[in-house]
């Protein structure tokens, strides 16, 4: 070691050594040269915040900092240990159930996850669960349960093929790209577990008809007896909504609406690893999949995939909520909406794109997208992808779902931390690459499997 390894981490002989790949190291390092060398090997990770694709969180006022660290050590599933954490996890599943207007929010049954994927699981679960049980009582056969979706986030299929369900992913058309009341019913039986509309869909950003899906579900009922329930993966929406479009019916309000997933970390606005799922009253959740916490004396459910879990995103979401109010979320989300229609105001100016979603928050969430429209463009929206990359910028180019795959569209997603003056860069930064591609053609082609294409049919970064 250097003699001023202490003083300064670059002083160090560590700065020499090559970071471990495969093995542990004998010896260690000092925590500030490690550190240091930790620091500088995420350097490549790129600016979060200039990352358009994702839908996650990457903005934080100096409280969530604080509130992370403060709740490092703060296990949630040990409620005994951490009582008061798991009082602030029971209050906001209380304030969600009453934002999405459950008709008992004190008593209801929900729980946080790690993100809406968990969340999907334990709502699906809980539609397996309700079916077979009422299969079993009617001495009816229950070993081929199956769910239909319009086009679903990844995690749907996963939980279909882990929790042994027949997914029946209705497929899109030009003039159809989502779930709707009409196609959904020729792809129900008497073995659907249940109906999943997505509000907010990853590929499209809109919101499905979830009332217009419980109607119809209302009047299959009353035709054939078939009691199916709806649950609503509300990843995005959940949280956007119920600020910005009260009027539109999606939640509990809709009696057929028995559980709602949504994404802490997403527009829930708090840090990555929290979700909420949410049922409409407590008997909706079948009571063998409940494991009861009885040592609070409350009614929180444990039901959970994971055990250990970190409490601090329980804790800041809890924050978030209380620091913001509903008047806050809603200027968050009535800022990102303004901008997303600005940007796409100023795509389409630039003469090549036809906006896909237009960023209504009556229609979806606030984000952006477009095809290129021109048919004498000399790139594709994965090299504008890729050239938009040396600025910084992440911004997900992909082809749509099975049947319209041949459009290929480029979102935007709109996130906490997103401001005019960001727009305005973007915007100059598409017209410095198209001034770039009107000097330098690439190419013409533009295809799924492209080299550029570095997202995958989620529509998130791989
Ligand atoms: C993001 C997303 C998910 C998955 O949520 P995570 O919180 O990332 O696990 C599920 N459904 C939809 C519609 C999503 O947008």
């Amino acid at each position: 070691m250097a003699i001023h390894g202490t003083l300064d981490p670059y002083a160090s002989g560590d700065m020499r050594r090559d970071l471990p790949k495969y093995t542990m190291p004998n010896t260690g390092m000092e925590s500030d040269t490690a550190f240091n060398l930790v620091k500088d090997a995420l350097l490549l990770d790129g600016v979060a915040r200039q990352n358009l694709a994702t839908f996650c969180q990457t903005w934080s006022d100096d409280k969530v900092h604080k509130i992370m660290d403060l709740c490092l050590d703060k296990n949630m599933i040990d409620k005994d240990e951490y009582p008061a954490t798991a009082e602030l996890e029971k209050r906001c599943v209380h304030m969600i159930a009453d934002l999405w207007n459950s008709p008992d929010a004190k008593n209801t049954a929900g729980c946080s996850t790690t993100g809406s994927s968990e969340a999907a699981m334990l709502g699906g679960l809980a539609m397996k669960f309700r079916w077979r049980n009422k299969r079993k009582a009617e001495n009816k056969p229950y070993d081929k349960p199956n769910i239909v979706t319009g086009p679903i986030q990844v995690c749907w299929e996963k939980f279909a093929r882990y929790f042994d369900v027949e997914l029946r992913e209705v497929p899109l058309e030009h003039d159809r790209l989502g779930l709707d009341e009409n196609i959904m019913l020729d792809y129900i039986d008497e073995n659907t577990i249940g109906v999943v509309p997505t509000f907010g869909v990853t590929f499209t950003c809109h919101y499905e008809p979830v009332a217009a899906i419980c109607a119809a579900l209302d009047k299959l009922q009353e035709e054939k007896g078939w009691d199916i329930p709806v649950h609503v993966d509300a990843a995005s929406g959940g949280f956007i909504a119920p600020f910005v479009e009260p009027d539109i019916v999606w939640d509990f309000r809709l009696p057929r609406v028995m559980s709602i997933n949504t994404s802490g970390h997403k527009f829930g606005l708090a840090p990555l690893g929290v979700g909420w799922v949410i049922w409409r009253n407590l008997e909706d959740l079948p009571e063998d999949l409940i494991f009861w916490v009885n040592y609070l004396g409350g009614n929180m459910p444990t039901f959970a995939l994971n055990f250990s879990r970190p409490g601090g995103q329980i804790v800041a979401q809890y924050y978030l909520l209380t620091h913001l109010g509903r008047e806050g979320y809603k200027a968050i989300m009535s800022n990102l909406y303004d901008n997303a229609q600005h940007i796409g105001k100023e795509m389409v100016k630039m003469g090549d794109f036809e906006l896909f979603f237009d960023g209504d928050s009556k229609k979806g969430i606030p984000a952006i997208s477009w095809t290129l429209s021109n048919p004498k463009a000399a790139y594709s929206l994965y090299d504008l992808s890729d050239r938009l990359r040396m600025r910084g910028w992440q911004v997900a180019a992909y082809s749509m779902l099975p049947n319209i795959e041949e459009i290929v569209v480029m979102r935007l997603v709109l996130r906490h931390g997103f401001s005019r003056e960001l727009a305005d860069l973007f915007v100059e930064d598409v017209q410095r690459a198209l001034d770039y591609f009107e000097k330098h053609p690439v190419s013409v082609v533009q295809t799924s499997d492209d080299a550029n294409n570095n997202f995958d049919h989620s529509g998130r970064t791989k």
